[in-house]
């Protein structure tokens, strides 16, 4: 029997790579829905490749153009924020969440009701909406499969019958492209420098992110949510190397590692065949080419956001939203040059300031919550930021 797969986020980076795994075993998988933001084009292109039979594109502009492109394909086409929240129905077994930021949060709660799996890299609904999302799969049965690298390693090497032998997790982290950094080169950094990640080909958001070490604050909070681990037991090293993606320590003194390249199709494959292995046309690690496998404290002063991570974690689900959406504000004014770097950690500070007074019971809140800190985060990158890029321009 063939696993039914749909994908969430089929043109991004996660969504080609998933593409990639699932071409390269037609006797395994088959497809059935497929989305995209507003790459009509792009999502064309999925669907032939994998014969999707359902294709949801969430920029209802952009459906006359998917329609052309798939003129004579047995295709279902929908489109708009509707058919997208909807798109995942019950002929899926495995749901990969490969959207960007908190727009994820209603096709991948959709898609717990419809699917056997949800193998998630889309790690902000977590982060904003971790208990909603936990409670619906387990009331669904559906089994949650962490595509993020570092909490697929963990998944990999966490023993669920030894978790009382646990003694941390310990996520590991390439430190970015300003690694090597001083905090002025950092504060005067650009777009392009930010994406330009050392290691990884991955979306412009999750790129700036990792530049600004606000990936692996997110992932400490995703960590809290996946493996119920207290704040005290995650723990993030710097290894600029990126073969360790992360490991568990036991109180015998073990420790657990999981390795691999530096290659999103492993993790993916791992979730799509689980719980057997399956073949990747991903890259392998050569051991023999490795010199050496390095691992440091990180530095909370040039990288202020994973301090910011474990505050959250001790306030609650509220402050672990506020850090999200305040982030996904800014860092799209940092895209678009309305703001400079550093302003990154400026507005969410500001934004945990005032965090919403909204209990955090339903989807409809969560998003009403979101909407209230992205206006706080919007008034305060009108109201104080403009100076500081003026000056970098300049
Ligand atoms: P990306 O920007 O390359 O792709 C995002 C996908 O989501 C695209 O298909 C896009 O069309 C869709 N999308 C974006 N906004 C949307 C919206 N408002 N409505 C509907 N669809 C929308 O991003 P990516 O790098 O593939 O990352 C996807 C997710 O996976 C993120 O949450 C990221 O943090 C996580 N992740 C990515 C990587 C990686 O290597 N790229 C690794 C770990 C985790
Ligand atoms: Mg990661």
């Amino acid at each position: 029997m063939k696993k039914c797969v749909s994908i969430l986020g089929a043109t991004g980076s996660i969504g080609q790579s998933t593409a990639d795994v699932i071409d390269a075993m037609p006797e395994r998988f088959e497809v059935c829905t497929v989305t995209a933001h507003t790459d009509a084009r792009g999502l064309a292109d999925v669907v032939m490749r994998l014969k999707a039979r359902r294709a949801v594109i969430a920029d209802a502009s952009q459906e006359e153009a998917l329609a052309a492109a798939l003129k004579g394909y047995d295709v279902m086409i929908e489109s708009g924020a509707e058919a997208l929240e909807y798109a995942v129905q019950s002929d899926t077994d495995l749901t990969v969440a490969a959207i960007s930021g908190i727009a994820g949060l209603r096709p991948l709660m959709h898609a717990i009701k419809n699917s056997k799996a949800v193998a998630i890299a889309n790690k902000e609904p977590l982060v904003a909406a971790g208990d909603l999302v936990k409670s619906l799969a387990l009331r669904h049965d559906t089994q949650i499969l962490p595509i993020d690298s570092e909490h697929n390693a963990v998944f990999q090497v966490f023993n669920p019958v030894q978790r009382c032998g646990i003694r941390r997790i310990i996520l590991t982290a390439s430190g970015g492209p300003f690694r090597t950094w001083n905090e002025k080169q950092i504060a005067k950094a650009t777009p392009a420098q930010a994406v330009e990640h050392p290691n990884w080909d991955m979306g412009a958001k999750i790129s700036v992110d990792s530049a600004s070490m606000m990936n692996k604050a997110l992932e400490v909070i995703e960590a809290h949510v996946l493996f119920d681990m207290p704040p005290a037991q995650i723990d993030v090293l710097i290894h600029p190397q990126s073969v360790v993606h992360s490991m568990v320590e036991y109180v015998d003194g073990s420790v657990l590692a999981q390795m691999g390249a530096s290659d999103m199709r492993t993790p993916i494959a791992y979730a799509l065949g689980w719980p057997e292995r399956i073949e990747t046309p991903g890259q392998r690690l050569d051991l023999t080419a490795l010199s050496r496998l390095e691992f440091e404290e990180p530095d909370l002063t040039r990288f202020p956001a994973l301090r910011l991570a474990y505050e959250c974690l001790g306030k609650g689900p509220m402050a672990c939203l506020t850090l999200n959406a305040a982030n996904e504000v800014a860092v799209a004014a940092f895209l678009q040059e309305k703001i400079a770097f550093p302003e990154i950690l400026s507005t969410i500070e500001f934004a945990l300031r005032q965090e919403p007074d909204i209990n955090l019971d339903t989807i409809d809140s969560v998003e009403q919550a979101d909407e209230a800190v992205r206006s706080v985060a919007l008034t305060y990158i009108e109201e104080h930021c403009a100076g500081a890029m003026k000056k970098l321009k300049a």
